[in-house]
């Protein structure tokens, strides 16, 4: 089990990271470089994680209430997120509600005082 962490992941438009692939039961690294990255997740501080799979972990800070929520993707999603995918295309496993703070910094907490149902 190896963990390393970073500071955050400095995912910016025209760098490059690596992601592992396995074509034909043999893994291999793809080099990656982005093409895109306006997500508030991506500027966060992340853990990468490459046992049992390639993760990134993100340590999300509500912009608001400063409240952190740890979300896990998968270096692939990641990936497919930078190749244009929408963020609910490339990460279906997470819920709606942490996919806004993964986009605009606002927990949904926050969100439903900014914007309260009506009754
Ligand atoms: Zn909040």
């Amino acid at each position: 089990m190896k963990a390393k962490t970073k500071k955050h992941i400095d995912l910016l438009d025209g760098e490059s990271y690596q992601i592992r692939k396995i074509k034909d039961n043999r893994p291999y690294f793809e080099e990656v470089t982005l093409k895109s990255g306006n997500g508030y997740f991506l500027s966060q501080k992340c853990t990468e994680k490459y046992q049992p799979e390639h993760t990134y972990t993100f340590n999300l800070e509500c912009t608001k209430c400063k409240h952190i929520t740890d979300v896990e993707v998968k270096s692939e999603d990641l990936y497919q997120y930078h190749q244009g995918k929408y963020i609910q295309d490339a990460f279906p496993y997470i819920s709606q509600a942490t996919r806004g703070l993964m986009l605009d910094g606002v927990c949904h907490k926050c969100w439903d005082k900014m914007f309260p149902d009506e009754d």
